[in-house]
């Protein structure tokens, strides 16, 4: 078996890893059930961030596995360009049911950050077939984060990630975005305020030439599990009507039961003109992505061919059936097994189960909507000083967390829990002491070395 750790380190790179780290600390997943995921040692291992935000229903769910060998028996895979499908058709239906009211088309591709691509060259495109091509530049969050593709990037906002890449961007306009635990007043009320009366500032200036805006729905996720404050998703969407933006709300991360709503947009009732989502779409086990848009929007390109106001765009597996398939079977679970009140109920539960970390002399910040929470961590919890970025406290953390059995990837010194929705009391609850555990010693070990001064 050691082979395979062998040949892993010689062939591959893997996503946002420096391999270098890869290299002393290799891992090889080689099944799972449950919400659990077994490597090719038998060590197992709780599955505490979805495999990356992904999974619903556990691994190896029956009903999934069946659907998708039921669709294989027919065939995998055919193209969507100027013809559809079975599944394709049928869960374009149900996404039209189940997501807010104005959104009434799909469609598909394969990731998140395609869905955004798509997102922003459909709201480019709008205002060009409607007559006003001046309306061309977006307007998008500090912080924000949708997918690595250069578009995506471009209205992106981590430094981390998105510095290296400034001069292939386009340019958006960055407006701020509340973050209540590292702002002034910590009143989340002033700052979303603050936060509102800037964008209109930006929108008074500039909204003739503003095609759209983007943001993340509620919870910014990749910038460290930033919960917006009550109001301002809805105090966005206003700002966007009154000014004639487009809105489009990325539901990548958030969608589909995530938050304890299907959309975390349904928290403050939001209608977007153009939404994204991914992720959660197939269960987490087949990547599909879909954008949605509004009636008008759609109609803006339906014309003769000759009048050239098609959307030019697709992919190779755009509406791909085995994936179709195991995603209409995902929605029909959510149903029959109820799983976003589920959600909704447990996170109440999980809430107070993670109250056993703000004792920890570290802990900053614990933040959470529904299964989407972050542990932020801090040097000095007083001053809110962070770990220097050096320390790789958060890195430490994931590490010591896999050597206790659970799986996570942090956010710089933000620990994220992330389990699938069907995680029961009893799995939170070992989930989460793990987490405590895991910071508990890591942070211990940091203390021991700031104090020798090393
Ligand atoms: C993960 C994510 C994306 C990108 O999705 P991919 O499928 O990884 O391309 C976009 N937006 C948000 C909010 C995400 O969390």
């Amino acid at each position: 078996m050691n082979n395979l750790i062998e040949k892993s380190k010689k062939y591959l790179w893997l996503p946002f890893t420096q391999m270098k780290d890869y290299d002393y600390n290799p891992l090889i997943i080689e099944s799972g059930t449950g919400i659990k995921v077994k490597d090719i040692d038998g060590n197992e291992y709780y599955d505490g961030f979805s495999s990356v935000w992904l999974n619903v229903h556990g691994h190896r769910k029956t009903e999934l596995d069946e659907a998708i060998k039921r669709q294989l028996d027919k065939i995998a895979h055919s193209t969507l360009l100027g013809m559809t499908n079975v599944p394709a058709t049928e869960l374009a239906e149900k996404l039209v049911q189940v997501t807010p009211e104005r959104l009434t088309r799909v469609f598909y591709s394969d990731s998140g950050a395609e869905a955004m691509e798509i997102a922003l060259k459909m709201a480019f495109q709008y205002w060009k077939n409607i007559g006003k091509p001046k309306k061309q530049k977006f307007i998008s969050m500090q912080n924000g984060y949708h997918g690595d593709t250069i578009g995506a990037v471009s209205v992106g906002a981590i430094d981390l990630f998105h510095h290296v890449y400034g001069p292939l961007m386009f340019n958006s306009i960055k407006a701020s975005i509340p973050y209540v635990y590292r702002s002034e007043s910590e009143d989340p009320i002033q700052c979303r305020d603050q936060c509102l009366q800037k964008l209109e500032e930006i929108l008074i200036c500039h909204h003739e030439e503003i095609a759209a805006l983007s943001i993340e729905s509620m919870v910014q996720g990749a910038a460290g599990i930033i919960v917006m404050p009550e109001g301002f998703l809805s105090g966005v969407r206003a700002l966007c009507t009154k000014y004639d933006v487009l809105m489009i709300v990325d539901e990548v991360a958030t969608g589909f039961g995530r938050t304890g709503r299907m959309f975390a947009c349904e928290h403050e009732n939001v209608q977007p003109d153009l939404m994204a989502a991914g992720k959660g779409l197939t269960g987490g086990y087949l990547p599909i992505a879909v954008t949605l848009a509004t009636e008008e929007i759609y109609e803006a390109f339906y014309e003769d061919y000759e009048q050239l106001k098609t959307f030019f765009h697709g992919h190779s597996y755009t509406g791909n059936q085995l994936g179709c398939a195991v995603a209409l079977e995902n929605l029909h679970l959510f149903e029959s097994e109820n799983i976003v009140k589920r959600v909704a109920e447990k996170s109440e539960y999980l809430q107070k189960s993670l109250e056993c970390l703000r004792e920890l002399p570290h802990v900053g910040e614990i933040r959470q909507l529904g299964f989407m929470c972050g542990v932020e961590l801090v040097q000095d919890k007083r001053t809110k000083s962070p770990f220097a970025f050096e320390r790789r406290v958060g890195y430490k953390v994931s590490l010591k967390m896999r050597e206790l059995g659970m799986l996570t990837r942090p956010l710089g010194n933000v620990i994220v829990f992330m389990p699938p929705l069907v995680s029961t009391q009893t799995e939170l609850e070992e989930m989460v002491a793990i987490m405590r555990d895991a910071i508990s010693i890591v942070c211990q070990e940091e203390e021991a070395t700031l104090g020798s001064g090393v």
